[in-house]
């Protein structure tokens, strides 16, 4: 039968969902079910494994039934998924011997301090691409080995095996036949050593973990496994992490593309091409997705804590706006701002900055100012902590920014892609169709399964709007340099701070 159709499995923090794509690009069907979080411990976070399967499994038969599409018109499946979460399961029965432990979740973090007073932080720096902290597998699945009864002795016997979501569901939907991820998920263990493309002895040894629980890594675009579905054999043929999906769904497998996601925090991840850099201004080191015929390319990673938060922080704390889309036309109606900058650290500073004590502030209110100018400050805070995570990336890799692709809630306001297209001076590009997660996902299962090439994404990935660039040099640079002295003010390590 002829194939018209590639499926996506994507498994996000708080939901499961399957996408049925056809062939342009556009989406059939989509069935989704929300995810239950579980908090057994302040700062805890885990999901249940065996509910993501069958969220899974169920999501994928809705948009089978609801489009009558047959199995075997089916080309390929690609999983995207939320990165780091970690499981370990018996390898006997499949079934999980604790929660999955979510990348939010905190518990490792005694672990982490362990780790870096033992000297190992340029190390992991150097090796893994990242800092040592608890959002990574590595330490959680330390975790699990050392407090589930009995785990570290079924480990060593080899009867254990560990993965990211990603495993966890090819070992499901392949019954068991395969114990294997990609290097985009690996690459977030904090357990891969990204120049070399394997697991990292020393970071092994440093965290007890024996190799017979590692799944096999593999390229993103390549077989991972089979899924039954009624008795038809459907390939897994794409297989990366939600961020790194995103990159390459926007077209970002050339150098010098970037992507943000401007959702409740932004998440900023840019293509530095086949070098391996290691960042002087706090951002990751991590792989982006990888191709059979192409050597792996780097990605600079960095993200804002509070984006899309400071428009909820206007709505529910100030009481300044009903709903977020009513800033866009708030700021197109006022004049530009010249002097006010609101700076919203309200979890500290992140990129480049790294000031987990700064706080958010205000500057250069005068009697004329209300509750417009606010707002719109408010707003332009985004698009400069954007350039801020943007110049540190250039710094770091010495390539030119070429494209901002941009997708998330807070990418829908005019104002705010203009204004960010201005203030970097390069093209902001939005895609019609937003859900590039789960297409970039699709796009790694179709080039496999050869109904799409390479080249084809330019053409999947259809383009909304085009933001130029329309500011003038003088105009921008006084703008981002009043925004930095407001930064520097705002450090904890500032006078006024
Ligand atoms: P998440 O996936 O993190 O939940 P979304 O991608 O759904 O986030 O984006 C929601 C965020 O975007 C919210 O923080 C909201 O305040 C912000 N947002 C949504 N629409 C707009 C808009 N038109 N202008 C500015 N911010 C917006």
């Amino acid at each position: 039968m002829k194939k018209k159709y590639v499926v996506a499995f994507d498994q996000g923090t708080t939901s499961t969902r399957s996408i049925l794509f056809n062939l342009q690009g556009g989406i059939e069907a989509i069935a989704q079910k929300e995810l239950t979080q579980f908090y057994p411990q302040s700062g805890w976070v885990e999901h249940d494994p065996v509910e993501i399967f069958n969220d899974q499994r169920t999501t994928f038969h809705e948009v089978m039934v609801k489009t009558g599409v047959h199995p075997e018109e089916i080309a390929g499946i690609g999983i995207t998924n939320q990165r780091e979460t970690t499981v370990v399961w018996d390898k006997r029965t499949g079934e999980p011997i604790y929660n999955a432990i979510v990348w939010l979740d905190k518990r490792t973090t005694p672990i982490c301090e362990v780790l870096k007073e033992s000297g190992l932080e340029s190390y992991v720096k150097e090796h893994t691409g990242l800092v040592i902290d608890s959002y990574f597998s590595g330490t959680k699945l330390k975790w699990i080995l050392e407090n589930v009864s009995g785990a570290r002795e079924k480990a060593l016997a080899g009867e254990l095996l560990f993965g990211t979501v990603d495993s966890w569901l090819i070992y499901k939907f392949s019954n068991g036949e395969k114990h294997v991820t990609d290097h985009s998920n690996a690459s977030r263990t904090m357990l891969f050593n990204i120049k070399e493309l394997n697991w990292d002895n020393t970071l092994l040894h440093a965290l007890d973990i024996p190799t017979s629980v590692l799944p096999k890594v593999q390229t993103s675009s390549s077989e991972f496994g089979i899924v039954d579905y009624n008795g038809h054999a459907i390939p897994i043929l794409g297989v990366a992490g939600d961020q790194q999906a995103a990159l390459f769904g926007q077209g970002g497998y050339k150098p010098g593309i970037a992507k943000n996601t401007y959702g409740t925090g932004c998440f900023l991840l840019m293509n530095t091409g086949k070098k391996h850099l290691s960042s002087n201004n706090g951002l990751l080191t991590t792989l982006g997705c990888s191709l059979k015929e192409q050597e792996i390319s780097y990605v600079l990673e960095g993200s804002i804590f509070v984006g899309g938060a400071a428009i909820q922080w206007l709505r529910d704390k100030m009481k300044l706006i009903e709903n977020a889309s009513e800033t866009e036309a708030i700021c197109e109606g006022i004049p530009p701002l010249q002097n006010l900058f609101v700076v919203p650290a309200f979890a500290g500073l992140g990129a480049p900055h790294w000031d987990a004590d700064a706080k958010g502030a205000i500057y250069g209110l005068t009697l004329d100012m209300g509750r417009e100018e606010v707002i719109k400050a408010t707003v332009e805070a985004l698009a400069y902590q954007t350039k801020d995570v943007i110049n540190a990336m250039i710094a770091d890799s010495d390539n030119e920014l070429l494209s901002l692709k941009v997708d998330g809630g807070a990418s829908a306001n005019n104002y705010l892609m203009q204004f960010q297209s201005d203030i970097l001076d390069v093209p902001v590009d939005r895609p019609k169709m937003l859900e590039v997660t789960a297409l970039g996902a699709a796009m790694l299962a179709g080039i496999e399964a050869g109904v799409w090439r390479l080249e084809d994404i330019e053409n999947l990935r259809e383009v909304d709007r085009k933001f130029l660039p329309t500011m003038d040099d003088e105009t921008r640079n006084t703008k981002y340099s009043k925004w930095q002295q407001a930064v520097t003010r705002t450090k904890s390590t500032a006078s006024n701070g």
